[in-house]
């Protein structure tokens, strides 16, 4: 039997997670049923380190997310996976190869599109979400800077002052009160 694979460029130990995570999602959306997907990320999907080739399976891959809930001993294999270094003990190496075997009824090349373009969405909307906060800060700023203005002009605050007066100036409702 032969089995052609598709290598993704290499890519960094710490964005392996994320990578799952898109491939997941791309997988799904095509239709491929949880059951596949088990089968899929444990015989078809792999990556290998650039330097010492050892391999962790696609379902590694998923579970480095995972063992960020559980205690891990220290510099096990896990352990090294979440911070980013490859698995074997003493490897200075920071990038794997993934591989993609063919399965049947699955065109990697779109998935990989799928997912590429799913993290591209996610990075445009974390960009979007990062002006956000800086233009709230922006105008944050701005309204403080006003509110000192107003301070130094008037010897008051402009809201914390007037308002306080009608509110407790019970001779504006009293004449209708009796009625
Ligand atoms: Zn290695």
């Amino acid at each position: 039997m032969t089995q052609t694979a598709t290598t993704i460029a290499q890519v960094r130990v710490d964005s392996l997670p994320a990578l799952y995570t898109s491939l997941t999602a791309a997988l799904s959306e095509a239709g491929f049923s949880s059951r596949q997907l088990e089968e899929i990320f444990s015989n078809y999907v792999s990556a290998e380190c650039v330097l010492c080739s050892t391999r962790i399976t696609g379902e590694e891959m998923g579970r480095i997310n995972l063992a960020e809930e559980r205690t891990l001993a220290p510099d096990s294999k896990f352990d090294r996976l979440k911070r980013g270094s490859c698995a074997k003990k003493g490897c200075i190496s920071l990038r794997y190869r993934v591989h993609l075997r063919e399965y049947p009824d699955l065109d990697w090349l779109k998935i990989r599109e799928k997912a590429s373009e799913d993290e591209a969405a996610k990075k445009a909307n974390a960009a979007r979400k990062r002006l956000l906060i800086r233009l709230g800060m922006g105008i944050g700023v701005i309204l403080t800077l006003l509110f000192c203005r107003y301070l130094m002009y008037y010897g008051h605050a402009p809201i914390l002052q007037k308002p306080h007066k009608y509110t407790i100036d019970p001779a504006s409702v009293a004449p209708e009160a009796p009625r």
